[in-house]
């Protein structure tokens, strides 16, 4: 009797600690992908060709993108 006391108890906290590595994990990888996410887009800039007028925006680095339309490199808006 005393045996089949321990080993419930065991199963118990083992499923709970299961349970709670296993919400866990998920927060740990959707927190993750959620802020790679919204880096991506944060660095993304605007830019209007003062040739064509196109608006665009891209989040390759330099200081000055290429417009999509005619091809002219434009600077970065800044407000
Ligand atoms: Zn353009």
């Amino acid at each position: 009797m005393f045996a089949v006391t321990v080993a419930f108890e065991y199963l118990v906290s083992s499923y709970l600690i299961v349970g709670l590595l296993l919400v866990f994990g998920l927060w740990l990888y959707y927190d993750r992908r959620d802020s790679r996410y919204y880096d991506r887009r944060r660095r993304r800039r605007c830019f209007h060709c003062v040739k064509c007028g196109h608006l665009y925006s891209s989040n390759k680095a330099g200081q000055k993108i290429n417009c999509t339309e005619c091809g002219f490199a434009n600077p970065p808006l800044r407000f």
